[in-house]
């Protein structure tokens, strides 16, 4: 598919809401200190997905081939760009936190809900003369200067591809890659309820570019090295269903007995959250320095964004989370007082 250029500037991508939350006036701001910036701080959320890290690289491409000079980061302690995202084009634009701008003239966040979320970075936002926030969380704080928020958008990278249209950049095979993770991380493979007509929509142009489809699928989540296996195996032997909570943990002890990082446990709630009987899921994954990262997901019913909220977390209706530095038993005790199951 070759977009014609006209046809391209008349009818932008379409977000997903009928009518967007993001004003017109709000994308001419945002491309205004843009156009106006030589040199522009991109930063995702901690321990990033295939949205924070697919929609950031996907604008730092557009941006660099308008001549910018673009850096980009997240805010981790142990700064590594998750295996299963290391197919992902553009890591050139990484830089670790130590050597992120401490005051940027231009800073641009992706899905991130507050500056918070971006770790040993986020002091940056409020250093930085201007902060584009492009999120699609409903617990988006309102942080920034220009906010491209827009919670009816399946994913964060389709604002990035909104944005990226605006800029007038193309739709080339790298700035596809990088999008489509973020369309099918953040749908999961379009399974989900945020899954739009326009989420689907914008899976075809990303596709029409000659993407191997397959390939990615299996970099995100067919592959994993041997001692995942037994860390699964580990944690799906304690899990627990009690009153419609379907729960278990993985510690930081059962990761290093494989040399398993962090980044690989993250998938575990997706098999946890099968189960039938359950109508919320809960996975707690113990991270390097010994907090527990308490992943949650809803069938429907219970609004888990709502219960993270309270437990000082975020996320959306049905797939949400929060910190804690509890003991799994006070922490699971406290989430099932909130989901009033106890
Ligand atoms: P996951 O369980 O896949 O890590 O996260 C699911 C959703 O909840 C994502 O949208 C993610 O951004 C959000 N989320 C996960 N952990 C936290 C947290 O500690 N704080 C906030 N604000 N949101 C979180
Ligand atoms: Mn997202």
């Amino acid at each position: 598919m070759t977009p014609d250029v006209r046809d391209r500037v008349e009818r932008p991508p379409r977000l997903g809401a009928a009518v967007s939350p993001i004003s017109e006036a709000t994308w001419e701001r945002a491309l205004d200190l843009i156009a106006g910036a030589d040199e522009i701080a991109l930063a995702c959320h901690v321990s990033p997905d295939g949205d924070a890290l697919g929609s950031m690289l996907a604008t730092g491409f557009a941006l660099r081939s308008m001549g910018k000079r673009v850096v980009g980061s997240f805010g981790d302690r142990h700064f590594a760009v998750p295996r299963l995202l290391r197919f992902l084009p553009g890591q050139d634009m990484l830089v670790p936190p130590e050597d992120y701008p401490a005051a940027p003239e231009l800073m641009m966040t992706f899905d991130s809900p507050s500056a918070e979320r971006l770790g040993l970075i986020g002091p940056s936002v409020a250093a930085a003369r201007e902060v584009i926030v492009v999120d699609h969380h409903r617990s988006n704080t309102g942080f920034g200067t220009v906010g491209l928020v827009d919670p009816g958008a399946a994913a964060t990278a389709m604002l990035a591809e909104q944005l990226i249209h605006r800029l007038g950049g193309t739709l080339d095979r790298d700035i596809a890659t990088c999008l489509y993770a973020g369309l099918v991380t953040d749908t999961g493979s379009f399974r989900h309820s945020s899954t739009t007509p326009a989420a689907h929509e914008m899976a075809a142009r990303l596709v029409a570019t000659g993407l191997r489809t397959d390939e990615i699928a299996r970099e995100l989540w067919d592959r994993s090295p041997f001692g995942y296996l037994k860390v699964l195996a580990a944690a799906l032997d304690r899990v627990e269903l009690c009153d419609e909570l379907v729960w278990t943990y993985v510690t930081r002890v059962d990761r290093a007995a494989y040399g398993l990082p962090y980044s690989e446990v993250e998938g575990i709630i997706d098999i946890v959250r099968r189960t039938d009987e359950a109508e919320v899921a809960v996975v707690l994954k113990e991270d390097d320095e010994g907090a527990w990262q308490v992943s949650t997901r809803s069938k429907g019913t219970a609004d888990v964004g709502a219960l993270c909220a309270a437990m000082g977390g975020g996320g959306h209706r049905n797939a949400a989370g929060f910190t804690s530095h509890e003991s799994v038993d006070d922490t699971i005790g406290a989430f099932r007082r909130l989901l009033g199951k106890v």
